[in-house]
């Protein structure tokens, strides 16, 4: 539909609709119209959110917790937050004046670029990276710089990419591990890498995004920067949520600690604009973090279980080819082989995008586009499914590859 002759803001006119969702809708309306999908789009876990956690919603409802809380959150959520960034992380957190609470790890992202981005600034954006990063940097009038980071490097930014990247204007860095979409999981040594490079460029803020921090495999050790170079501190904002560790996606609770000038700053926005977290997310999101933790351990083992059923199944679909993920629950494919190749339907697969339309409307199958995550010909393929359906998947990619022509 065209815009009225006062038309639209000129940041958002340029922003691309998140990718994630637009195939998620896709799914639900070939659904609604009766068709069988296996989505393996969505980037949601797919247990349900723990006994304990909907109890405690329930309960805030029945006392009545359901007004406004203070803009940053309930000060026993803060609390809370301030000591899981203490025991899981190391990091020294006032809740006063170091935490926030917010609608999701999204408006955490929103409200810290809003803070501090001025028209033309620029923010790293190693790819592949997830769909909302740089089209979030365009909605605050800043420019995102995507850097290349392929299968060569694990997809991880090195330290000689990042100083190449650096420029006067550079005003922020958003690194994300374990990576949404390929499952990438920092070393110590490689934060502290990037580190010594951030130190020489005070003016460059870093965002972490450690939102899959409890989904990581094979017993690697997670790792966040402001904990590996305290000197950063006073410019990192570490950010999580209780989504993806809880299975608490649609309760949309983020949260996140940073140095207080900037806190204090995402807190002024966050108050002329949700003006704070839903009250019974915010009693759920307590419960989660102060209860019994058994769930987190649980789905972790459940995933890496997954993971090894995808990949295996990925890399025997003829044409596929997908390293071992380390961590979150992605698994980032390879297509490059079936680009130019012709489906039994008669579409040519021109690009990774082609591929997925084509898996979907030819095999049931969704998947999401490398090229929306900044790197293509990929698929990403989340595996929130049980076991039974991820094999039904992989057996319909594999034949949909099979039946491939040249
Ligand atoms: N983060 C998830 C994904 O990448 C959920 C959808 C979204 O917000 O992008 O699929």
């Amino acid at each position: 539909m065209n815009a009225p002759a006062h038309g639209l803001n000129r940041f958002l006119a340029q922003a691309k609709p998140s990718a994630t969702y637009r195939v998620m809708d896709r799914v639900a309306m070939r659904r609604a119209a009766g068709a069988q999908v296996i989505s393996l789009c969505a980037g949601e876990p797919d247990f349900d959110t723990p006994a304990h956690i909907c109890e405690a919603g329930i309960a805030a409802i029945r006392a009545g917790h359901t007004r406004y809380t203070q803009v940053a959150g309930l000060r026993d959520l803060r609390e809370a937050v301030a000591a899981k960034f203490k025991q899981d992380n190391g990091l020294a957190v006032d809740w006063r004046r170091n935490t926030l609470v917010c609608s999701g790890g999204k408006q955490v992202i929103f409200n810290a670029l809003a803070a501090t981005l001025n028209e033309g600034d620029e923010v790293i954006v190693p790819a592949p990276y997830w769909v909302s990063y740089p089209e979030i940097v365009q909605l605050c009038g800043g420019k995102a710089v995507a850097v290349p980071c392929t299968a060569q490097t694990g997809f991880k930014l090195s330290a000689d990419a990042l100083e190449a990247a650096i420029t006067a204007r550079s005003r922020c860095l958003i690194l994300n591990s374990p990576s949404n979409p390929t499952g990438a999981v920092y070393s110590r040594a490689e934060l502290q890498a990037l580190a010594e490079v951030l130190l020489d460029h005070p003016q460059v803020l870093v965002i972490a995004d450690d939102i899959y921090e409890h989904l990581v495999f094979d017993g690697i050790a997670f790792h966040t920067i402001a904990q590996v170079e305290p000197r950063l501190r006073d410019r990192v904002l570490t950010m999580n949520g209780v989504s993806k560790a809880y299975a608490m996606t649609g309760w949309r609770i983020g949260f996140c600690t940073g140095p207080a000038w900037l806190i204090e700053a995402m807190e002024k926005l966050q108050g002329q604009q949700t003006s704070g977290a839903c009250s019974i997310s915010q009693h759920a999101a307590l419960a989660a973090l102060t209860g019994p933790q058994d769930f987190v351990r649980s789905a972790r083992a459940v995933f890496q279980r997954r993971r090894d059923v995808v990949v295996e199944m990925l890399n025997q679909a003829p044409g596929l080819q997908c390293g071992v993920p380390q961590g979150a629950f992605y698994a980032f494919a390879s297509c490059e082989a079936l680009i130019g190749k012709t489906t039994r339907a008669g579409t040519l697969l021109r690009s990774d995008e082609d591929l997925v339309n084509a898996l979907l409307d030819e095999a049931g199958v969704a998947a999401v586009h490398g090229s929306a995550f900044g790197m293509g010909p990929y698929i990403r393929v989340a595996y929130a499914l049980d076991d039974a359906a991820l094999r039904q998947a992989g057996e319909a990619i594999a034949q949909f590859c099979r039946t491939l022509s040249n």
